[in-house]
């Protein structure tokens, strides 16, 4: 799938594009599943709360002695898959919800390229405004 070039610059993203995306993120939210070991009915009800209750859980651990950290790092891990899972559903809500701000930067409003989104479906900023914000971290 190409972009098409020279083209102006679309209001919204075509249809034919967020059906595409819609297939990826669903994709990417069955791989996660079967990482996770749930199964939709299990894990997809409820993501947000899980997402904060893992974090929440992450965040308190920090501080504990080695023979926790063991137990830590098997659980970031899972909050980390958690986390992207969210992310995910997240995207899925924009794309049915409001599909003319999907593929958006959430930061500048500047569309997101097609290679990126294509690679990170539920990416919410682009390239740029990720870039800063990574520089910001360090
Ligand atoms: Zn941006």
């Amino acid at each position: 799938m190409a972009i098409p070039v020279g083209a102006k610059k679309p209001k919204a993203m075509t249809k034919k594009n967020l059906q595409y995306f819609e297939k990826r993120l669903l994709e990417e939210r069955r791989r996660v599943q079967k990482e996770l070991g749930h199964h939709d009915d299990l894990f997809g009800a409820t993501p947000q709360s899980a997402d904060g209750d893992l974090s929440s859980y992450s965040f308190h651990m920090a501080d504990q002695g080695t023979d926790a950290m063991e137990r830590e790092k098997a659980f970031l891990f899972a909050s980390q898959e958690g986390r992207f899972l969210w992310h995910i559903d997240q995207a899925l809500r924009r794309l049915y919800k409001s599909p003319e701000t999907f593929g958006k930067c959430h930061s500048c409003g500047e569309e997101i390229a097609f290679e990126r989104l294509d690679a990170l479906p539920h990416a919410r900023y682009c390239i740029k405004c990720k870039q800063k914000e990574e520089d910001a971290k360090k």
